[in-house]
């Protein structure tokens, strides 16, 4: 059954609709050509950044970075456990060694400390993914980076139009990612973004995002590279949702303050924090996680929302435990805590753009009557 409500519905509207049209119109389908280089050159300046290389998704972007800056075997890559397997996929890929750090158990973000307690002479990576919402507190990390010689990549995925202490978030580090996915602050369908002010990593990617042609000579390949363009059409729908974007980050900030109040008095679940000394959250979800001595665990919440149509899903599920791990000789970690409490414990509830505050209403008198009843 599909849920009458679900957990996040995009908002296509009539002007998108007119703009995609009008670059069909035109004939612009492929990778490439004016609306490509606008959408490009809009993103770049509105998180502060030189350049830009639109690619297929936010996983091609996460490896395209990766893949442009460079790993060998046995160099060591930080990221957050908590994130998605996106993160990683390159890292495995390319023969480094993942060193997963613990989330902070209030913001669900990497915990700074432990981020720069990790690194060491075989550090050759940071990648810092901001978590549903709330930026990750990056200062002391690029610090870090900066002191030993490190890379970092910002993966802004969840932070569309975000601040940290007034910088944009997609500004940070060597080079910044972002998704267009369906259920992101805007969507190009399926859709990604690298952002860097390297020039020379700029090239890298531009030359792998399209086979690796060898400049000036189409069809000669000196190494290997994937097909990641993002179609024209698609350009043309991110450039009309990014005048959106103030009122879609309002309209979440709306959505949380809404569910904070309606859930205040529940004191068995742990809600989003609010802000922090240098952000404040947005809620790209609005998730929840269940106190260890909750009456009622995650799961069956999840089950009786999907039974009265309320569309909800579970965390991620920490990445220092996946099976994969184990095909790279990499199944034994240490326990991180904080990221396994919240992938079994945490879960998010309806915040789409199109739902009405009749929704919202619905949705909370549906989740508090499940935590009444027990
Ligand atoms: C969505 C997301 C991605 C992957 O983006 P896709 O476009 O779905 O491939 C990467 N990182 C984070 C943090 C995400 O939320």
């Amino acid at each position: 059954m599909e849920d009458q409500i679900p957990v996040s519905s995009p908002l296509i509207t009539q002007e998108d609709i007119d703009y995609v049209a009008k670059c069909l119109g035109e004939g612009w389908v492929s990778g490439e050509g004016p609306y490509v280089t606008e959408f490009e050159t809009k993103f770049a300046k509105i998180c502060n950044r030189e350049f830009a290389v639109s690619v297929s998704n936010g996983t091609d972007a996460l490896d395209l970075a990766i893949a442009a800056i460079g790993l060998g075997r046995g160099d060591e890559v930080i990221l957050p456990s908590f994130t998605i397997v996106s993160c990683l996929s390159q890292v495995l890929r390319m023969g480094a060694t993942p060193v997963f750090v613990d989330s902070d158990s209030e913001s669900w973000n990497m915990d700074t400390d432990s981020t720069v307690n990790s690194i060491t002479s075989r550090t050759k990576l940071i990648i810092v993914p901001h978590i549903y919402g709330l930026p990750v507190d990056i200062d002391p990390i690029l610090e870090a980076a900066a002191r030993w010689g490190i890379p970092v990549i910002e993966d802004a995925a969840e932070a569309h139009g975000l601040f940290y202490k007034n910088r944009s978030c997609g500004s940070f580090g060597t080079a910044s990612t972002f998704s267009f996915f369906a259920n992101k602050n805007i969507t190009t369908g399926e859709g990604g973004m690298v952002l860097t002010d390297d020039e020379v990593l700029q090239a890298q990617m531009l030359l792998r995002k399209n086979l690796a042609h060898k400049p000036g000579q189409r069809f000669v390949h000196e190494q290997l590279g994937w097909n990641m363009r993002l179609p024209a059409y698609q350009c043309a729908l991110g450039t009309s949702q990014l005048d959106r974007l103030d009122y879609i980050l309002a309209r979440r900030r709306e959505i949380g303050s809404f569910y904070h109040s309606a859930f205040a008095e529940v004191d068995f679940i742990q809600l989003p924090l609010r802000e922090t000394f240098y952000a404040s959250n947005s809620y790209w979800v609005f998730g929840m996680v269940m106190a260890d001595d909750a009456p009622i665990k995650a799961i069956e919440v999840q089950n009786e929302l999907a039974a009265k149509g309320i569309g909800s899903r579970p965390f991620f599920q920490p990445l220092h435990k996946q099976p994969v791990l184990g095909a790279f000789g990499l199944a034994s970690q240490p326990t991180l805590a904080n990221a396994e409490k919240l992938g079994r414990d945490g879960f998010y509830i309806p915040n789409g753009l199109n739902l009405s505050d009749s929704h919202l209403e619905t949705v909370a008198e549906s989740l508090l009557s499940i935590f009444e009843k027990c």
